[in-house]
């Protein structure tokens, strides 16, 4: 059954299921607002059950074998169309995405959506340039087949979901898996008009599915499907027990890229400059970006030189309509994580922290929140401990390298680190002991597709991105054949 289109701000989207290359409507709705003004209810999305998980999941698993067989060079086409659709539509799914969960539109139009056009070109090309390992030993010639593992389950959160979601399923459609995606419910909107594109680049039914609705009910019965060869989620750490769980119960591979509280160190030989503007950018699209460097650790003998000049770079920060080219601070995507967000700063209050910086939640009306900086009292402080994902910062001190290592590692995850320092010798060094999945020196969110992406600790299981991705999305084989085989 489908269901009608709407008119959101000008553009028109589906706020339905797509299943078997078709919309899908569900029984009942849930409400989908917008944080730039929570009275605007954009659209009503429909509410996957366990019916409709069943029914993509079944899409899936039937359109696999003939997906599969196709070979790379028969799948890299679909892929490379959808890209150049993706690349037609920017501006639209930008300004959609932008009303639906508030990241600047600028920056949405500039480098955030064109990034699902690149990782659908860039997987394309991965898996065409895919060269097997082969080797002798033991009298035998040996080789690594790839072959697709089959119905691939790809749940991603709320925070940039067109990009995070073409990340995975991208790999997922190249290594010749079908694939269902489930977004956020706090931001569906820009996953819909992906399928639309997905339609018209004509892309098999059953291909690429895509079904709405709550973790809890259709996320749970996708994850518990035991037709599903894959599970690939990004989200909140606790949401990624569930999903292993569920993965472990099915014996499932699955790979989990989850939250973060990455240490930003200050070293007194780095450009201060440089690293006092860079840790002001924490604080874009309102802090809730996983891999940002939101503690910051400066050598004490520069603190309160960069102490100053970060005030500085971070009083340029403009909060305001994420529409607007002269915002630079967006809303918090929701009520509830408004009130997380300001419920940390408040428990710091009492525990005895200091709050250097904001802090004060009715600074804008709405949803926004001030930039705020926080010196913990110590560092067990809860503010340091767990992630906030919102616009607040921690400033401490170290005295000396293994300080900054000793704090850099203090917490449970490990998905990203930031260093500044003008020292290459200190880059290796400090580098290569921070436990990190990602260590970014002197600068920050430089992506290269084929290097390995994930966590140590709370902050993930596995490895996506390049090569990482498409052994993990494939079932590996290692044929060997004794020396002298003859061949015909
Ligand atoms: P979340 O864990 O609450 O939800 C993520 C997704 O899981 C959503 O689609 C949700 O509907 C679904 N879900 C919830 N319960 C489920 C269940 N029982 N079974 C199946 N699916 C279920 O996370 P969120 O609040 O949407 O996102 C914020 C978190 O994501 C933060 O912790 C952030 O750091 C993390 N994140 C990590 C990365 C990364 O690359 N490591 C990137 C972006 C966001």
């Amino acid at each position: 059954m489908s269901g009608a289109r709407i008119n959101v701000d000008g553009v028109d989207v589906s706020p339905d299921h797509f299943i078997d290359g078709r919309r899908v409507t569900s029984k009942r709705t849930f409400e989908d607002r917008s944080p730039l003004d929570w009275s605007w209810k954009l659209a009503d999305i429909a509410r996957g059950t366990a019916l409709e998980a069943q029914l993509a999941v079944g899409a899936a698993v039937a359109a696999f074998p003939a997906w599969a067989a196709l070979g790379v060079e028969g799948r890299a086409p679909y892929l490379e169309r959808l890209a150049d659709l993706i690349d037609e539509h920017v501006e639209r799914i930008a300004h959609v995405e932008c009303l639906d969960m508030a990241m600047l539109e600028d920056s949405l139009r500039r480098r955030v959506i064109n990034r699902g056009a690149r990782n659908f070109r860039a997987y394309a090309q991965l898996a065409r340039e895919y060269s097997p390992r082969r080797w002798s030993s033991n009298g035998t010639d040996n080789e690594v087949l790839r072959h697709p593992a089959g119905a691939t389950v790809v749940i991603t959160p709320w925070n940039a979901p067109f990009m995070l979601s073409t990340w995975k399923c991208a790999p997922a459609l190249a290594a010749g898996n079908t694939v269902i995606l489930k977004p956020a419910e706090w931001s569906p909107l820009s996953c819909s008009m992906l399928m639309d594109l997905v339609e018209e680049a004509d892309f098999p039914p059953g291909v690429f599915n895509l079904v709405q609705g709550f973790g809890e009910e259709v996320g749970a019965a996708l994850v518990d499907d035991p037709r599903v060869r894959r599970i690939s989620f990004t989200g909140s750490p606790e949401t990624g027990r569930l999903i292993g769980e569920a993965a472990a119960k099915h014996l499932v591979p699955f790979t989990a890229e989850l939250g973060g509280k990455g240490p930003f160190i200050v070293f007194a030989d780095a450009d201060l400059d440089a690293a006092a503007q860079k840790a002001a950018v924490m604080f874009d699209d309102a802090g809730q970006v996983c891999l940002a460097g939101t503690r910051l650790l400066v050598e004490a003998s520069v603190f309160d030189d960069f102490v100053e000049r970060f005030r500085d770079a971070t009083s340029r920060h403009v909060l305001g309509d994420s529409r607007d080219a002269h915002t630079t601070i967006s809303p918090l995507i929701h009520p509830e994580h408004f009130n997380r967000v300001k419920g940390f700063v408040d428990r710091a209050r009492q525990h005895g922290d200091h709050v250097l910086l904001g802090g004060d939640e009715a600074a804008h009306e709405g949803l926004w929140y001030q930039p705020t900086v926080i010196e913990p009292r110590d560092n067990d402080s809860e503010v340091v401990q767990r992630e906030i994902f919102g616009p607040v910062l921690t400033l401490q001190r170290f005295e000396d390298e293994a300080e900054a290592v000793r704090l850099a590692n203090s917490t449970p995850y490990g998905l990203s680190a930031v260093i500044y320092t003008s020292s290459h010798d200190r880059a290796t060094r400090v580098g290569s002991r921070v436990r990190a999945g990602t260590v970014w020196v002197n600068c920050f969110l430089v992506r290269d597709l084929t290097a390995p992406f994930g966590g140590i600790g709370i902050s993930g299981v596995g490895r996506e991105g390049g090569d990482y991705a498409l052994d993990f999305y494939s079932d590996l084989t290692t044929l060997q054949i004794k020396e002298g085989t003859t061949h015909g």
